[in-house]
């Protein structure tokens, strides 16, 4: 595996970076390819002038760029379906034009600005619906989507993709993964139910290299930089979130239009009367009343906070609550790019993510994890009670099957 080198820091600086220390603004166009997290010299700087590129610098760049220009896409399709007198909550076609349009915006950028990387990405969506002949009117419309998004931001001087094109590019996202080389993990629009409900969702884009998570990145449209457990848990009509994470180079979280960039860190309590939790919005995703069970054993006073997609990383990544909770029934399969990005934008902020049993989470074994039961995830000092509430509460509460 590559090493990670990151950036130098003097024991004094690091001290000194403490829970979403403010940093230099970043603004528009997002992301140069020699951009590093944060800056060192400056009078208001918090690192000393020894910085080193590390291994995925340029790998990083590239994801945040990448997910940036879906997230825009994505906000202009919901954007549309929220202001639609058409399309009723109920409809799924926005969702898989964005879904499908974002995978193609991601697949694209990763290529253009990697272009000497060998490209493998496991992600969500194929196109064989889309080639069916109903699929036509459909394909037009991302198509002309992922144009319009790359047209608008001006990073690349192409001709228009053609339909043919979109249906190419969407299929370099059936890699099979596994535990050798560097592969991509893409899950387009994470949360499609809150995308539809206009609420939470992600784009979430991580690399494998040699099976371990070494980078993920988060957009989440919808999420403020203000903590969401203060009740605001929307932020339609703001620029959302973005989170960037490297092995070895901690967590950093920016507005998606490149304003303010700061470094977060996990919820440092030991107490769990003074965390709160997050789960699914969608009971179907996950068990409500296990949760339930398992805080109330280990003493959590807080009522859950229910959001959708791996929004949920990143609002625990930077401190809103300190415990996220995942059981869904029996037999389901957790998919890797459900987890990738999420995964190691907590892990870099301090906190650990396991299954029940207490394992890491593995993602070298292809687009599936394998694990025990469910997924926990809070910092390191609350982990052992965690465990133990939730080993105590799953001998009492059976998980239904799928
Ligand atoms: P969340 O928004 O955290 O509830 O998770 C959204 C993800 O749940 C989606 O991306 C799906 O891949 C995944 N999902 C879909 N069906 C299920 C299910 N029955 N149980 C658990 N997760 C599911
Ligand atoms: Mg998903």
């Amino acid at each position: 595996m590559a090493s990670s080198s990151c950036i130098a820091i003097t024991t004094t600086a690091l001290t000194r970076l403490v829970h979403r220390t403010p940093s230099i603004p970043n603004p528009r166009p997002l992301l140069l390819s020699t951009q590093l997290p944060i800056k060192s010299s400056s009078s208001s700087s918090l690192l000393n002038s020894s910085v080193a590129m590390s291994s995925y610098d340029k790998q990083l760049t590239a994801a945040k760029k990448a997910a940036s220009l879906a997230a825009r896409l994505c906000q202009n399709v919901q954007k549309g379906l929220l202001q639609s007198d058409v399309h009723s909550k109920s409809d799924k076609s926005p969702v898989t034009v964005a879904d499908y349009g974002s995978q193609v915006l991601v697949s694209f950028v990763l290529q253009k600005e990697l272009p000497d990387h060998t490209f493998s990405l496991v992600a969500e969506e194929d196109s064989g619906d889309l080639r069916k002949e109903e699929s036509q009117e459909t394909l037009e419309r991302i198509t002309k989507l992922v144009n319009d998004t790359i047209a608008n931001d001006g990073s690349y001087k192409v001709s228009p993709l053609s339909e043919n094109d979109v249906l190419t590019i969407i299929d370099k996202g059936m890699s099979e993964g596994g535990s050798n080389g560097q592969h991509w993990v893409l899950d387009p629009i994470d949360g499609t139910k809150g995308f539809l409900r206009g609420d939470q969702y992600a784009i979430a884009l991580g690399m494998l290299d040699e099976g371990k998570v070494v980078l993920g990145v988060l957009a989440c449209p919808n999420l403020p930089l203000e903590s969401i457990t203060s009740g605001n848990q929307n932020a339609a009509n703001k620029a959302g979130c973005l989170f960037s994470a490297q092995l070895a180079c901690g967590t950093y979280m920016e507005s998606l239009d490149g304003s303010q960039t700061v470094k977060v860190h996990v919820s440092n309590t030991e107490n769990p009367e003074e965390a709160s939790f997050f789960e699914s919005y969608e009971a179907a995703h996950s068990s409500h009343s296990l949760s339930g069970s398992i805080a109330k054993k280990l003493g959590v006073k807080a009522a859950p906070v229910r959001i959708d997609s791996q929004a949920k990383y990143g609002a625990l990544a930077r401190g809103d609550g300190a415990i996220y909770l995942r059981f869904p029934n029996k037999g389901y399969r957790e998919k890797i790019w459900d987890h990738a990005a999420g995964y190691i934008v907590v892990a870099e902020a301090g906190g650990v993510a396991t299954d029940a049993a207490g394992k890491p989470l593995d993602f070298s074994k292809g687009r599936y994890l394998d694990l025990d039961t469910g997924i926990i995830v809070t910092n390191r000092k609350l982990m052992p009670a965690l465990l133990k509430a939730v080993q105590d509460s799953l001998r009492e509460e059976v998980l239904p099957s799928l």
